[in-house]
């Protein structure tokens, strides 16, 4: 293959899609490496070289990372807690995905490789209250991880580690919390919390159908990062010194019934909820702790979830709007 500045792995997805577009704009050579078809991105960029390739297997995996200089590890089967709770072996699978790039990273002899870890990878019974102390670092041990989803992210946060330890693989990870903005995954089933409430709220001001489900008692709490704080930080980590895996979310907390009043409000309208107890609900609180990232950067996630979510909620209207006809 020919060489590039950076390969993007999981490039047809909703944060690689926006990440593409940024190290485009920084007039950088970009491979963007997904398993779906063209036609099923996020986002095209015509400047990247768009490969469809499975990552999984090590032949393409070996393929893709040839005569790349940097490697962003994004590529997963994951979704919403509706799709992690019920798809926990999909969720595991996705190890053959990562170690077959850190092998074809190491072969090509990257400069460095990125890793998406998330705050799933945290132990669970430190996240039991909706009220709850933010997540540090040190919290991930000793080890309880959200069930399939959080194992794969915490094994492969070991293995970026010890191929770093015993190749010189140079390895950078951060542990998303909760990444929202336009141009992801808003319906079919893995959308996340964020752009499931947009959808909703988006439908209910287009039917005039004002009575929405809400799964849980909606007082769980959790913090969102809008994309464009996701895309800065991760090449912040990526080219920063700092080897340990760090928080990358906002630490503005909310509980899901203030995401639903925030949109309501953007929307204009107030909708009658339903909640539904029986539905996932993952954690009861999770928060990021961003004292590590602003110690070793002096930056953190500060875009306002009012800001990002104004952005989202217009752009999940318009899908929605396109979709009813
Ligand atoms: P996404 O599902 O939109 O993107 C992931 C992409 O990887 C998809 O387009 C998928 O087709 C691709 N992929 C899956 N298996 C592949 C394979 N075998 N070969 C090639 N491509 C493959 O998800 P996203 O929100 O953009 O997440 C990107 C990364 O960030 C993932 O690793 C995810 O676990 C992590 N993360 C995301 C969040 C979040 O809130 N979005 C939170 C924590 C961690």
């Amino acid at each position: 293959m020919s060489s590039v500045d950076v390969l993007v792995a999981g490039g047809g997805g909703f944060i690689g899609g926006h990440l593409v577009a940024d190290l485009l704009r920084q007039g950088l050579s970009v491979r963007s490496v997904d398993v779906k078809p063209l036609d099923e991105w996020y986002q095209v960029h015509g400047e990247a070289q768009n490969v469809q390739a499975d990552l999984s297997l090590l032949d393409h995996a070996l393929e893709q990372t040839d005569g790349a200089r940097q490697v962003y590890l994004l590529a997963a089967d994951m979704g919403g807690m509706g799709f992690i709770e019920n798809n926990k072996a999909l969720c595991m699978l996705t190890v053959l995905t990562s170690t077959h790039l850190l092998q074809g990273a190491q072969r090509a002899g990257a400069e460095r490789v990125f890793f998406s870890s998330s705050a799933c990878v945290y132990a669970a019974d430190k996240q039991t209250d909706a009220h709850i102390t933010a997540l540090r670092e040190a919290d991930a041990y000793p080890a309880m991880p959200e069930d399939g989803y959080g194992w794969e992210k915490l094994f492969t946060e070991r293995m970026c580690r010890h191929f770093s330890e015993d190749f010189g693989l140079t390895t950078r990870v951060a542990r998303y919390h909760n990444v929202y903005g336009p141009n992801g995954t808003w319906t079919g089933g893995r959308e996340k919390a964020p752009a499931a409430v947009c959808r909703k709220i988006a439908t209910a001001v287009i039917t005039g159908d004002h009575s929405i489900d809400i799964w849980g008692d909606g007082e769980q709490t959790r913090s969102f990062m809008y994309i464009d704080d996701c895309v800065s930080g991760s090449q912040m980590i990526m080219n920063g010194e700092s080897a340990v895996p760090v928080n990358l979310g906002s630490s503005e907390l909310v509980s899901i019934n203030q995401l639903y009043s925030i949109v309501e409000d953007i929307a204009g309208i107030k909708c009658t909820r339903n909640y539904q107890l029986d539905a996932p609900q993952g954690v009861r609180g999770r928060n990021s702790d961003n004292t590590q990232i602003l110690e070793t950067y002096g930056w953190e996630p500060s875009i306002s979830l009012a800001d990002g979510l104004a952005k989202t909620y217009a752009w999940v209207y318009d899908e929605v709007k396109r979709s009813l006809g």
